[in-house]
């Protein structure tokens, strides 16, 4: 068995097709300065080519996975406008006199080399789409042939030192079974791409994997452990066998609580919500049966391209959720970069700590144009559906109120351009901050309803950070201090009388349902994914039962003695599946 790390769920058993790879190793090739003018022509010739395939596979993949997926090419169509890669190219030719492609393979290697050094994932993807662009674009320069997959083969696992955007788009998903890479981390594009497409994705296998797998080889790919099992024994075969039985048994039976209400055996109605980040999310969510939206990450809308996104674009995307939701809430949080979000064209500054730095509410405080945009496309959208607005990562009643105060302005701009917006926009805030949860009383006079992002209210409760594997095992959702944190934040909603939701993935971990009960949490909002399996565990609670639980939790003085207590009740309940808490968004 080889551990590697689980992208995207689902079990794949069959034979294996190993990638060769797309790249070219080239001889040094210099040229005569007469031939200067010749090698730009062939350059920009490339360029031009390789752009138009770039917008083709765009409007492919479009078809296949929507909009907001295609939207990862306009980072490549970026890197072949970019300053900075192409002069590095042709500065290559112009002082070096080497031959363009000799040049494009230089200017890859050297930015490549450079990112990878940086110790961060991001930079990392980031230089997989230059690799990816550049082969593209040597591929044109010399005149090499596409590697396709076999279509006429039976359906097969791919294996892949790493496997990009581009690739993937090439994919036909009925003929992948599964995918393994070598390289990868669970939030790069090729992840992203695989889970819109439902294919199991298990990515960073160690590397000695790649020389052992030949194409042909018999494998297991099982995306939700992590892991490739290679020459399976028949036993193994048998029992993932089932276990895809089962998956889809669990699947047909979640079906058919889609439209049955969630409720407790003994009356308390849950409000279960979706976190979405693109528009293929909310069609998962909304085959779920999802109450609403409960988070809205708007990142999206500003990552993979070069500038940021006008008021028209964002309201383009923000009116189609809206629409597609109907009378059904939709919380949109206003932008939260900075910590782990980069974007790519907005430059942020170097700091010693950045999740505690210039990021989400304090950059939009800032740059209130940036802000506002934002604002004015989510007013506006609110014509046309149930919107509500959420402010991120607030730790005082001023931040709320300058947010609030901007909120205004851009409610007045609209009103005297005669742009229509819904009167009586609900404003929420998140707790994610122990300042937040400590002063829940006084936010509360300030805004609509409140959502716990335990993701940041763990990290920052416990100042572990949630990003770091080296004490991630300290990052413990059932801390005791985080209980406590919890229950203060309910408490202060309930007490001034405002609607208070969990949106953190603690929202969609089964074990944590009876805590939600017992203190009256009225929406739960979590991946779509595990929207039926949360309710399907709710139709089986007691709202009673899981108070004199939590009483019990709150006298437990270690995290071991809850996570006891709370497997003990889940021993009683019938089985389902453990969506795990993750730490990263
Ligand atoms: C959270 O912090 O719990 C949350 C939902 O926001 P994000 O994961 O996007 O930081
Ligand atoms: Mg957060």
């Amino acid at each position: 068995m080889i551990q590697g790390i689980g992208a995207s769920s689902g079990i794949a058993i069959g034979k294996a097709f190993v990638l060769p790879n797309w790249e070219w190793d080239l001889p040094e090739q210099k040229i005569d300065v007469g031939d200067l003018a010749r090698e730009f022509d062939r350059l920009y010739e490339g360029i031009r080519t390789s752009k138009v395939e770039i917008e083709q596979m765009k409007d492919e993949l479009r078809e296949v996975v929507g909009a907001e997926e295609s939207y990862i090419f306009d980072a490549h169509l970026a890197i072949l406008d970019d300053p900075v890669f192409m002069n590095e190219i042709q500065g290559i030719i112009q002082r070096q006199y080497k031959a363009a492609e000799v040049a494009v393979k230089e200017a890859i290697d050297h930015f490549v080399t450079m990112f990878d050094l940086l110790d961060d994932e991001y930079m990392k993807e980031r230089a997989l789409d230059i690799k990816d662009v550049g082969n593209r674009l040597l591929k044109h320069l010399l005149g090499a042939p596409e590697i396709t997959l076999p279509s006429d083969t039976q359906p097969f696992i791919l294996i892949a030192k790493e496997l990009s955007p581009s690739q993937l788009a090439h994919l036909n998903p009925s003929h992948v079974l599964g995918i393994a890479t070598l390289a990868g981390s669970t939030t790069s594009h090729s992840s992203i791409m695989a889970r819109a497409l439902g294919v199991p994705l298990v990515v960073g296998i160690e590397s000695k994997l790649e020389e052992a797998i030949q194409t042909g080889d018999m494998l297991i790919i099982d995306g939700e452990l992590g892991v490739v099992h290679l020459h399976p024994e028949q036993s193994l075969v048998d029992l993932y066998t089932s276990k895809q039985i089962m998956y889809g048994e669990k699947k047909q039976r979640l079906k058919g609580i889609v439209s049955v209400k969630p409720v407790t055996q003994d009356g308390k109605e849950m409000e279960l919500s979706a976190n979405i980040s693109s528009l293929k999310e909310l069609d998962v969510a909304l085959s779920s049966g999802t109450n609403g939206v409960g988070l809205f990450r708007t990142e999206f809308l500003y990552m993979d391209r070069s500038r940021l996104p006008q008021e028209e674009e964002q309201f383009e995307v923000y009116r189609t959720v809206a629409e597609k939701l109907g009378s059904k809430p939709l919380i949109i949080r206003t932008l939260d970069i900075g910590g782990d979000k980069h974007l790519d064209y907005f430059e942020l500054p170097e700091e010693d700590n950045p999740f505690l730095g210039y990021r989400a509410i304090r950059i939009c405080l800032d740059k209130t144009d940036l802000f506002k945009t934002q604002l004015r496309a989510i007013l506006r959208a609110s014509h046309y559906g149930n919107v509500k607005i959420m402010y991120p990562l607030i730790s005082s009643v001023d931040e709320v109120q300058a947010a609030n105060a901007l909120l205004e302005q851009c409610k007045q701009e609209l009103r005297t351009e005669g742009l229509p917006f819904a009167d009586k926009v609900e404003v929420g805030i998140m707790i994610e901050l122990p300042a937040a949860v400590l002063i829940a009383d006084l936010l509360a006079d300030e805004v609509d309803f409140f959502s716990i992002g335990t993701n940041d209210l763990i990290q920052f409760t416990l100042a572990v950070d949630r990003m770091n594997e080296q004490i991630s095992h300290m990052y413990e959702p059932y801390h005791p201090s985080v209980l406590r944190m919890i229950k203060l934040t309910v408490e202060a909603a309930k007490h001034k009388g405002i609607h208070v939701g969990v949106c953190g993935e603690m929202a969609g971990d089964l074990k944590a349902l009876p805590i939600w009960l017992a203190l009256d949490i009225d929406e739960l909002s979590m991946s779509a994914h595990s929207i039926l399996p949360v309710k399907e565990r709710l139709l089986t609670l007691k709202q009673q039962e899981s108070r004199d639980l939590f009483n019990s939790l709150l006298s437990c003085r270690t995290s071991s003695q809850i996570h006891e207590k709370l497997r003990a009740v889940q021993g009683e309940q019938p089985a389902a599946d453990f969506p795990a808490v993750s730490k990263s968004s």
